[in-house]
Order: structure tokens, then sequence, then C-alpha cells
């Protein structure tokens, strides 16, 4: 997968080369390339924002700029060498939300380009040009406003990279993940059996796999409906088992 990140701050995206992401690059399972925006300012100031068209109060990202950044990061030249165009991913809090259905859907791209906004965000027209040329998504990492766009860049490209096939050593654990069944997942331990005088639940010592399976499961549905009723409540009906409408 290619993942392109056009930015004002390059430096934050470091940890883009870190850990399980730095190890994805090194076997070629991923190319990380990350863009200076302002490269494609021509003033001397090296601008990228001016102010909002009917007032009000912060900055605007220029569309100038913008447009000529995705011309040559994601324009005809690049496309056609790649064979196709990328899906381009603009975070901002009026995105729709980045869920791990989305992480799944994006696992499945050859080419992600992510625009990363500051200030009140980028010229609206930005993103209706380039959705001319490729499929666009403004995406939402939560009810908040961040700075920048970059910390959401940093969430979604962990996400989505972590379920790319050879990424994790065993490929079980994002099959068995929190999101994965619609549930969250229950609480894990390691040794030792007694911490502190809190014991490890017999059962998961037991070695009975059937009953560890349905205490695991248990443990899901509870705290899925302490935590995230929502999830519950979006299941389709035969998501639930018969032992599961008990619990
Ligand atoms: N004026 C915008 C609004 O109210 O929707 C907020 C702009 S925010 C201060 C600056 C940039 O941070 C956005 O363009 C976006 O790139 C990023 N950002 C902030 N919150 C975000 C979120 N929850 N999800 C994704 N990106 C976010």
């Amino acid at each position: 997968m290619r993942i392109d990140v056009v930015t004002i701050f390059p430096e934050y995206l470091a940890p883009l080369r870190a850990a399980l992401l730095g190890k994805a690059i090194e076997r070629g399972l991923i190319g990380v390339h990350v863009h200076d925006l302002r490269e494609w300012t021509h003033d001397v100031h090296r601008a990228v924002d001016d102010s909002p068209y009917g007032g009000g109060p912060g900055m605007v990202m220029k569309p100038q700029v913008w447009g000529e950044a995705l011309d040559e990061v994601c324009g005809p030249e690049r496309i056609a060498a790649e064979g196709r165009p990328p899906r381009l991913v603009v975070p901002t809090p009026a995105g729709r939300p980045f869920t791990q259905r989305l992480a799944r859907e994006y696992a499945e791209e050859e080419w992600l380009v992510f625009a990363c906004g500051r200030y009140e965000g980028i010229d609206e027209r930005v993103v209706t040009d380039a959705a001319r040329r490729m499929p666009v998504d403004e995406v939402s990492i939560g009810d908040y406003v961040l700075v920048g766009g970059e910390a959401a860049v940093l969430v979604i490209v962990e996400a989505v990279v972590r379920l790319l096939p050879g990424v994790l050593g065993n490929p079980a654990s994002a099959a068995e993940d929190s999101f994965s069944d619609g549930l969250l997942e229950g609480p894990c331990y390691t040794r030792p059996e007694q911490w502190r005088g809190l014991a490890v639940p017999e059962v998961l010592r037991s070695g009975n796999h059937a009953a560890i399976a349905r205490w695991r499961r248990d443990r899901a549905l509870e705290r899925t409906f302490h935590r995230r009723p929502d999830l519950l409540a979006a299941l389709p009906d035969e998501a639930l088992d018969r032992h599961d409408r008990a619990v």
C-alpha cells in the first residue's frame, strides 16, 4: 500500500516510521511519503492560509496551494504511474465517523492520500475539485476538535496498516479485537495467577476451551452492554444466540 500525507508539519508524522509501522515500511508492506504543503507556495512568506470570506475568526487554507499540491501528489501523472487514482482522505470533525469498518475498507485500497487541514480547515472547493478525479472521504476520528489533521492521520493509518496481511505477528489478534464481531473485547490477563490480592479468573486457567470461549463472549457482551449499548443495539438479530440473550 502506498500512503501519501500532505501537511504543513511533516515532522509531526515521524511516528509513521516508528514501531509496527516502521517495520511494515522496512518489510516493503507499505510505502510512506510525507509532503510539506509549503513547497507549493509561491510567496516569500510561504503562506498557506487567508482570511475567511464572510468574516469570522480564524484563517482558511488556500485552494491554490492545496490544488497544486494534490495535482502533483496525486494528479494525472502519478495516477498514470500507479495505474489508478488513490482514495483521498480529508480529516475533519465534520466528516463521517472513522470506524473499524472503514479501517477494513481502507485496508483493501492500494493507495491512500491524506490532506491535513489546519486553522479553520481547507477551502471547500479543494474537496469538490479533487472529487472530480478520485474518491474523496471527509472523515472524523471523534466528536471533538483537534488543532490539525496530523494526529487524525496517525490514528487512521495505524488502524488501517495493522489490518494489512503480514503486519501483525498473529493475524488472529485483529480478528478477535473489539468491533470485529460488533462487540467490545472483554478483559485479558497474563501471569502471575495472583497479583496484589487479585486472581486471574479460574475458567481461564481451566484448559476448557469451550468454557473459555463462552466466558470471553459473556464478558464481551456485559462490557458492551455497560459501556457501549449503542453497539449492542446496532447488532443484527442473528448476531446473538440463545446463550448471548441470557447474559
Ligand atoms: N473549523 C473546523 C470545524 O469546526 O469543523 C475545525 C477545524 S480544526 C481546528 C483544524 C483541522 O484539524 C481540521 O481541518 C482537521 O484536519 C483536523 N481535525 C480536527 N478535529 C478533527 C477530528 N475530530 N477528526 C478529524 N480531523 C480533525
